[in-house]
């Protein structure tokens, strides 16, 4: 980690991290000190968590850097030119007001937002932009764009199946990046996934119901994420696949996005924006 980082570059956007002593705060920290295109310019935690007046750096058993840990989330966001957000849904409502007060971008990676969320992000978005994503991952972005793509150039003789692996802890499956990629094929054959969708296999099933989409989940380990997309055709197969060995490309997707947002005007983008896909 960089301690020369925050010195002085005024071209380099400064970029607020909310929830700094959290597992991705800490590691958006790393990332953009040691992020020649970017500055540190803030690290907000809540009122009485124990790193506030500290510098983050040492919080962080490093050296330090010359950012203190603050909870004052009006004066930090005030002076940032990005914010990346990766706390919870009530925390990030609250952030996305003060984000559009300063005009700045804000990019969300909480999950778990619901509708009444969603409304108020819509709201702040009229002000400033706000890059908002369940699955932040480059590669898993390209996934989606390139099983999108696929699905359309290729007919429904091709059936398609999701495949999917976590770690043994995971409670949910399919995986929401799984469903997300089921979605995007299911939007390359101009229809939606509710609609495609096969339930999962268990028993005398019958034959595959041709233009449908399946899934199927591995659970086991500590595998962090794989996603196989399979368009299987008479005679041959594609395979598209993402396989992820570390969080810490979910920190890379939200700075890369935070950088590419500087020149955006108001609204709502996704990763898929970020990536030039959409
Ligand atoms: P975590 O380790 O629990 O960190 C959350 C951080 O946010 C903590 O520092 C927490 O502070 C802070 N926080 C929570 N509520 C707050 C509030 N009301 N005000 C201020 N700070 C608050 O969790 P994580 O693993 O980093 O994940 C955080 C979020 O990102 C989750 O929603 C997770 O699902 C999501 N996520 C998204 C992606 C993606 O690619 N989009 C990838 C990974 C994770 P305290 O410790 O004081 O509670």
């Amino acid at each position: 980690m960089s301690d020369l980082q925050n010195t002085d570059a005024p071209a380099r956007p400064g970029i607020v991290v909310t929830g700094a002593s959290g597992r991705m705060g800490r590691m958006l920290v790393r990332l953009i000190l040691d992020n020649p295109e970017a500055r540190l310019a803030g690290a907000l935690e809540r009122p009485g968590h124990s790193w506030i007046g500290r510098d983050v750096g040492e919080a962080m058993g490093g050296v330090p850097v010359g950012v203190t840990v603050s909870d004052d989330a009006v004066a930090v966001i005030a002076q940032a030119q990005a914010v990346i957000d990766f706390t919870a849904p009530a925390a990030t409502v609250a952030f996305a007001e003060l984000t559009a007060q300063a005009r700045a971008v804000h990019v969300i990676g909480t999950t778990g937002l619901e509708q009444p969320h969603l409304d108020y992000l819509k709201a702040a978005a009229r002000h400033a932009p706000i890059i908002r994503a369940g699955n932040m991952s480059l590669g898993v972005n390209l996934l989606t764009g390139l099983t999108r793509k696929v699905a359309a150039a290729l007919g429904e003789d091709w059936d398609i199946e999701v495949v999917e692996a976590h770690h043994r802890m995971k409670v949910d499956a399919p995986s929401g990046t799984a469903l997300m990629l089921g979605e995007a094929a299911a939007e390359g054959r101009g229809a939606t996934l509710a609609d495609l969708r096969t339930p999962a296999r268990e028993g005398i099933t019958g034959a595959r119901v041709p233009g449908t989409i399946g899934f199927s989940a591995i659970r086991g380990g500590d595998v962090v994420g794989e996603h196989d997309v399979i368009f299987a055709g008479a005679g041959e197969r594609i395979v598209l696949r993402h396989l992820a060995t570390d969080r810490a490309i979910f920190a890379r997707g939200a700075l890369r996005a935070a950088i590419w947002g500087q020149d955006k005007g108001p609204g709502e983008y996704d990763m898929q924006d970020v990536l030039g896909l959409n």
